[in-house]
């Protein structure tokens, strides 16, 4: 079976964890996580880079420091992970979802502003695929009306909206290592802190409510609670592991952006015909090949795809459930149709995407999708 995703490993994992054991500095904000950041703070030129236990706790944090309270409302796209959302409704915020784009899963930029209300707190926007959302735009419409912008970037590690990297444009950002994503450390994220009046407070938050990091550099002579907090930071151990798997994000972006062209261009005679839709990448953005993923026209024929793949030996996906309709939120959505979101929902296909994707690979899984609509086309017109 060819699984739908394959952690890569650089083979130096082993040899940092080593390191983390031998030098008996384990817990977390040690040697390898401040290297870790430091990547990021220079090669992206970040705000303050905060290693987290997951992409699910940076989101924490931002909700956090964003001090979202009972009754504020946050603004995002209902076709988007569970922990986009969960972040804010766990401080009480109410979820003001929005349809998708029509050529894109993202969120639909135009549809933002007349959902902005006295009580709107932040817009949270999440650049799916690796694909930038309409920046520009949404950070306008931020600043008209001084609202802040969360960038769930757990997809778009090295990727970019025309020159800047996402993760580096809005007030927060939050990234994952998952071992699902492109960079990973098994669990694991990270929190970019781009405006500065967020850094003291973060860094309170993510020691658990306490100003140990100061406490560590000698700023101050003892420490204490200063605030709410968690435990958001993780150990060396993950930090060890992330620092091996970011030495090698060049070779690995290359690998993964040819698997994605070389997908696109074997899968572009059956959008030509009309069968399918292949993803759009806007004049704007520039993807990082995280993951391909192909739009079917019904959920039947959906389907009929991930079967016919199954038993073929692919192993196909489908992603995510529109949030607004979820047996959690669904009584609770104020009752728009967001009907794009939900054609992502029963129509995307996620295709096997992982480094180690041989060539000889991507072209059988491309033929026998081929095959499957030669097949699939001919019973629906007779
Ligand atoms: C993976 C993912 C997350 C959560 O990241 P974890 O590290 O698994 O907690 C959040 N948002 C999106 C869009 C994701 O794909």
């Amino acid at each position: 079976m060819i699984p739908y995703n394959k952690p890569y490993l650089t083979g130096n994992e082993i040899n940092y964890i080593k390191q983390v054991i031998e030098s008996g500095k384990i817990s977390g904000n040690g040697p390898f996580t401040k290297l870790c950041q430091r990547f990021f703070e220079d090669k992206y030129n970040f705000g303050k880079c905060l290693l987290t236990s997951s992409g699910t706790d940076a989101l924490e944090m931002a909700a956090i420091l964003l001090n979202i309270k009972d009754g504020d409302e946050i603004i995002m796209p209902s076709y988007t992970f569970v922990s986009t959302a969960n972040a804010f409704v766990l401080r009480g915020a109410k979820i003001i979802f929005v349809d998708s784009r029509h050529d894109h899963p993202g969120i639909d930029e135009e549809a933002i502003e007349p959902l902005i209300t006295h009580r709107t707190k932040a817009i949270v926007v999440v650049h799916y695929a690796g694909i930038a959302c309409n920046m520009e735009r949404i950070l306008e419409i931020a600043s008209n009306f001084n609202i802040s912008i969360v960038e769930d970037a757990a997809h778009s590690i090295d990727s970019y909206y025309k020159t800047k990297p996402l993760g580096g444009m809005g007030h927060l950002a939050a990234f994952s290592f998952h071992e699902t994503k492109n960079i990973i450390s098994g669990e694991g994220g990270m929190l970019v802190i781009n405006d500065k009046r967020y850094e003291e407070r973060a860094e309170i938050i993510w020691e658990k409510g306490t100003n140990r990091a100061s406490f560590w550099r000698g700023e101050v002579d003892k420490y204490g609670w200063m605030d709410v907090g968690s435990s958001f930071l993780p150990s060396e151990i993950t930090a060890a592991f992330l620092l091996a798997q970011l030495e090698k994000i060049d070779s690995i972006q290359r690998k993964r952006k040819d698997i994605w062209i070389k997908y696109f261009n074997s899968l572009l005679p059956l959008q030509n015909k009309g069968l399918i839709k292949l993803p759009v990448v806007p004049s704007w953005a520039k993807g990082n090949g995280h993951l391909f993923y192909i739009v079917c026209k019904t959920y039947h024929e959906r389907s009929q795809l991930i079967k016919y793949l199954k038993d073929n030996q692919i192993y196909a996906v489908f992603h995510y459930f529109s949030l607004h309709a979820s047996p959690f939120y669904a009584a609770k959505h104020d009752g728009r149709k967001l009907k794009r979101s939900e054609i992502y929902s029963e129509c995307l296909v996620r295709l096997p995407l992982y480094f180690e994707l041989e060539n000889f690979q991507i072209t059988y899984i491309s033929d026998c999708i081929i095959r499957f609509y030669e097949n699939y086309s001919t019973k629906q017109v007779n």
